[in-house]
């Protein structure tokens, strides 16, 4: 596993602890990383999705599938929305 990979999966896992986690790109180390939550099915949001990572400088993005979500799923979403 290459050392730009592991800090992914490590964001993946700051994110799953805290949607409001403040992770360093692993891509350009300049920009944040920000999430969104984007299920399967908006009506029943708990079946899972996917959440996207992306970058705020160079766009680069990281996607996680959830069939099992975690505890924070979509709590960014019924806040902004
Ligand atoms: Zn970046």
């Amino acid at each position: 596993m290459t050392e730009k990979r592991k800090k992914w999966l490590d964001a993946v896992e700051e994110f799953r602890k805290n949607v409001n986690a403040v992770v360093e790109c692993p891509n350009c180390s300049d920009g944040l990383l920000s999430i969104t939550d984007v299920a399967f099915d908006e009506l029943d949001f708990k079946k899972g999705g996917e959440r996207i990572l992306k970058c705020d400088k160079c766009d680069k993005c990281e996607v996680v599938l959830y069939r099992k979500p975690p505890p924070n799923w979509y709590s960014k979403n019924s806040k902004e929305n």
